[in-house]
């Protein structure tokens, strides 16, 4: 019982020297299933901060928006980090294009929380546009450091969209995106971006204004590690034998996963009968991922591929790593990649890349070096890359040495994480400066 006591005291003796952070994620709940629908590298992302931030100091609270009635309000994850889930709008999923309606709610039910609890954040990270219109306006209610991350950029988006034809018209919501992609730039007390290609994006395309730093995203170096092949096939039950190439992602016309069933359909090892194509991602059979779900399927029946592909479903982390081992080569055929966290997780892995030449994906794979980059929707020139690399396995090693290698050094989540740490404490000590000399 001593002992017992001892320990709370211990616990909230150290809670009080932990410094508070809100880090606010609208739509992207940490702890939701991720793969479906519209939950991936964001909602990762922010679990990993909470994760990973009390290490450095930090007492964080994630807050979401509640999409389920059946969820729990707070997720306690660690004693240094909750998920809030707020009431804004009905309990239900909301495509993400739908909610900006529901977050002035969003933000009364952030002030109840805190005032109820007593709690003042000095700073706020937000993530995602309409988290970054939540942070602005907090800003302007309360004396806070505006940190944000955008994730995804609308005038990018957008335009890849109308390019490659998976929007016929911009939505309703684009025009304030936009305002708000902008407003955020130049008002917050700093932007991170997690590639070169973003700050360029940001600085051509939305502000020359604001404060920008470039800290890229990470993965757990510890849980996504190289495996033996071998090891890794037997305990998936997958054949030694064959060559197998892999996606893992979402189910959304934007991945482009149309390009790689059809690379597949046409590469030599798929002549020689020695091809399996696994592809990991979950879908609703009602919503818009189910429907592309289906869109693939039918694709892959009519290349005659039915036999030779898995469809696996959604994954979880812990499992992740083995899919990623088993495979010859991880392709990412995105139309476009703010960051892309599989091609840093697969890299990780000590698996070669083949990825689309757009984004943080040409930050991320070094052509040649840790992969291929292709053009996007560029069917021959993704089979010949896909042919390369399996038929060339003393190549493939070196690429598959030079990736994890790479991510080692510049994508550990704890080196990135530390990274952010310091920009938080360096904007925290703007603050003491500026209340001292004033
Ligand atoms: N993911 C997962 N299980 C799955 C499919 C995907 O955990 O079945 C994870 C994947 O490991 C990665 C994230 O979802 O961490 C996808 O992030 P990425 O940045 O590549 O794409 P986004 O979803 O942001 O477009």
């Amino acid at each position: 019982m001593d002992n017992f006591i001892n320990q709370k005291k211990l616990v909230s003796k150290s809670l009080f020297h932990k410094q508070r952070i809100a880090i606010i994620s609208d739509h992207a709940d940490p702890y939701t299933e991720i793969g479906v629908e519209e939950a991936g590298g964001q909602n990762v992302y922010v679990r990993q901060l909470g994760e990973i931030l009390p290490n450095f100091g930090w007492s964080v609270d994630i807050f979401t928006r509640k999409n389920n009635k059946e969820d729990p309000a707070i997720i306690q994850s660690s004693p240094y980090c909750r998920t809030i889930r707020l009431i804004a709008g009905p309990e239900k999923f909301i495509p993400r294009d739908q909610i900006f309606d529901y977050m002035p709610e969003f933000i009364s039910a952030f002030e109840a929380f805190r005032k109820q609890e007593n709690i003042y954040y000095p700073i706020i990270h937000t993530n995602y546009w309409l988290s970054a219109w939540v942070g602005l306006k907090l800003k302007n209610l309360t004396n806070i450091k505006l940190v944000h991350t955008y994730l995804s950029l609308g005038i990018v988006k957008y335009d890849t969209a109308l390019k490659y034809k998976t929007l016929t018209q911009l939505p309703e919501i684009a025009e304030t995106r936009l305002r708000v992609e902008q407003q955020v730039l130049e008002q917050a007390d700093c932007v991170v971006v997690n590639s070169m290609q973003e700050k360029e994006e940001l600085r051509n395309l939305v502000s020359q204004k604001g404060c920008i730093e470039l800290i890229p995203l990470g993965t757990n170096v510890d849980l996504f590690h190289p495996i033996l092949q071998s090891e890794a096939r037997i305990k998936l039950g997958l054949k030694l034998t064959e060559k197998i190439v892999l996606y893992v992602g979402r189910f959304d016309p934007r991945k482009g996963i149309e390009t790689i069933v059809r690379a597949c359909a046409q590469s030599q090892s798929r002549l020689t009968e020695n091809l399996r194509l696994v592809i990991v991602a979950g879908s609703c059979s009602d919503r818009i991922d189910g429907i592309e779900r289906q869109r693939i399927e039918q694709i892959v029946q009519e290349v005659g591929l039915a036999e030779k592909t898995l469809f696996v479903g959604r994954v979880d982390h812990h499992i992740l790593p083995l899919y990623y081992a088993c495979a010859d080569v991880c392709v990412i055929p995105s139309h476009y990649e703010m960051f892309g966290l599989v091609a840093i997780e697969a890299m990780a892995c000590g698996t070669p890349v083949i990825a689309s030449d757009v984004g943080g994906l040409k930050y991320t794979v070094v052509h040649q070096e840790t992969g291929l980059l292709v053009p996007p929707q560029n069917i021959e020139l993704f089979t010949e890359a896909i042919d390369r690399i399996l038929g060339n396995k003393v190549w493939a090693k070196q690429l598959s040495i030079n990736g994890s290698n790479r991510v080692n050094k510049y994508f550990n989540l704890a080196t990135t994480v530390d990274q952010l740490n310091s920009l938080y404490k360096k904007l925290l000590t703007q603050k003491v400066e500026l209340t001292l000399t004033n």
